[in-house]
């Protein structure tokens, strides 16, 4: 007979996601039960957020060495131990996991439940020995890496997120398939660590990104040796003993590239398949758990947030927003509404590219009349110093200064936007921006700069020429 538990809340998954409701339900006292199949932390903790950081901070030691000859300091070449840097980077998961292990959790009240869950019908799930009977479902089981139909592609041995930190020796020649945040980021990691790399995507790489600052990123790249392809397709993928061949339509013709490792980098696949969902009254479709604007499912008992959820950002600090929300609703019944436009996201090349609220384009499609406003890395000081002068803010306001969205592109990028974030939650007037007092040098200057340039164009009056004068020289 399988036990029966009747918790108040359970969650289906222990990635960024499921941990963040079970966290906050035992804080507020509320039974709560989650269910794990494989690796508590899921894929933020073992196969991507940390170990790609780890990974790209090493590759930034080797950027750095072999580029520190222009201040003055000169390293011997950097020499890449590949088997170490493997090390570094599990040293590091190593370091995060106790904060996501099950026994942490099982020290904050929840109670874990390892094995794999299935929807028995509207009500109940089933997990091996128990059955458990839920006021409230939060299914929370991600996403895996996409494939592509390539001709060819599953009869060999590929490299997606999952695998490719486990690799203890450099490859020769990393072939990428898919030119989107993860692909590119372990493209120019892979690449300061010494690999040659080619991207290959079929599209334009970094679509979801602003096109003009995307740009700067994939210069970087190039500059840096990456070969990146856009607008391929790739007609079949061949292995052989230690080399992969891939064969690309070319102008009427083929044309081949061979590398010693494919990476498939080609996007992202809901985890829907043996929850059983249709047992559970719950709908879906390849995009994913459809939810409402309070993320519940066509089953109202039952919420899905994080990677899982379709038409919903796929980022940790997303899932961590959502959790957010399912214990707002569910705990204290208060309305929620599920707003995209307040998260932010952040691609950690360098330059780092980070977004937040309405792009340009976004923008524009929503018909909104808006202010470009503007600011280059190169004319800020600390920039210079640091030799960091690639890059720009562009901030979208409306006409009358109402900040709707910022792109940042260089140097620190991915913190500098937190405060454009805030601004936009906030509702805040690009005015706020001009009176505040930011330390001298920092990078943080290039946004009270780029608020400033709101007040200039078609200043008639000499009054006014003379304010911005006096903020631009003292402001
Ligand atoms: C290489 C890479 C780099 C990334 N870098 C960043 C980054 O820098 N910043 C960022 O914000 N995001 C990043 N992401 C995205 C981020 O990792 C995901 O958005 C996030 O991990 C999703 O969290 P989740 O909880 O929804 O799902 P997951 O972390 O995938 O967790 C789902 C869990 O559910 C479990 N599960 C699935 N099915 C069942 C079942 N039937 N029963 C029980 N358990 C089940 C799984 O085992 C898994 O542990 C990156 C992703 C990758 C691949």
């Amino acid at each position: 007979m399988p036990e029966t538990l009747k918790p108040d809340i359970c969650v289906i998954g222990g990635g960024s996601a499921g941990l963040s409701v079970a966290a906050a339900a035992a804080a507020f006292g509320v039974p709560v039960v989650l269910v794990e199949a494989d690796k508590m932390g899921g894929d933020c903790l073992n196969t991507g957020c940390v170990p790609s950081k780890a990974l790209l901070a090493a590759a930034k030691r080797a950027a750095l060495m072999r580029t520190s000859g222009a201040f003055g300091v000169t390293a011997q070449g950097a020499a890449v131990d590949f088997a170490k840097v493997h090390e570094h980077v599990h040293r590091v998961i190593a370091k995060i996991a106790p904060v996501d292990s099950a026994e942490r959790f099982a020290g904050l009240g929840v109670r874990v439940i390892k094995g794999h869950a299935r929807f028995k019908d509207h009500w109940t799930l089933a997990v091996d020995d128990f059955e458990i009977h839920a006021r409230r479902f939060v299914v929370a089981t991600g996403s895996k890496p996409a494939l592509p139909p390539i001709a060819g592609l599953d009869q060999g041995s590929y490299l997606t997120n999952e695998t490719i930190f486990s690799l203890t020796a450099l490859p020769k020649h990393l072939v990428v398939i898919g030119g989107g945040p993860i692909g590119l980021e372990l493209a120019q990691a892979f690449r300061r660590l010494g690999s040659d790399v080619t991207v290959c995507e079929m599209a334009q790489p970094l679509a979801k990104d602003d096109p003009e600052c995307a740009a700067i990123v994939l210069d970087q790249l190039e500059r840096e040796g990456v070969d990146i392809r856009c607008g391929v397709k790739i007609a079949r993928v061949g292995y052989a003993t230690g080399s992969v061949k891939l064969t690309l339509e070319a102008g009427g013709g083929e044309e081949t590239i061979e590398g010693s490792h494919l990476l498939v980098a080609a996007g992202r696949q809901p985890t829907t398949s043996g929850l059983d969902l249709e047992a559970g009254g719950i709908a879906y479709d390849r995009s994913g758990i459809a939810v409402n604007k309070k993320l519940k499912t066509s089953n109202k008992r039952v919420y899905a947030i994080g990677d899982v959820a379709a038409g919903q950002l796929r980022f940790t600090h997303a899932g961590n927003y959502h959790a957010g929300l399912v214990i707002r609703n569910a705990l204290f019944r208060l309305p929620v509404n599920v707003n995209n436009d307040v998260i932010p996201w952040v691609t950690y090349t360098e330059p780092e590219l980070a977004q937040t609220g309405l792009s340009e384009a976004e923008a524009r499609k929503r018909g909104i009349k808006i202010r470009i406003l503007r600011w280059p890395y190169h004319d800020n000081d600390r920039a210079q110093t640091e030799r960091e002068t690639h890059g720009h803010i562009k901030v979208i306001t409306k006409m009358n200064g109402k900040i709707i969205g910022a792109t940042i592109v260089g140097a620190q990028a991915g913190e500098l936007i937190s405060m454009w974030t805030l601004a936009i939650a906030q509702r805040l007037n690009i005015r706020a921006f001009t009176g505040v007092v930011v330390p001298y040098p920092t990078l943080s200057e290039i946004g009270k700069r780029a608020a400033i340039d709101y007040f200039t164009p078609g200043l008639t009056s000499p009054w006014l020429r003379r304010i911005i004068a006096w903020l631009r020289i003292f402001g």
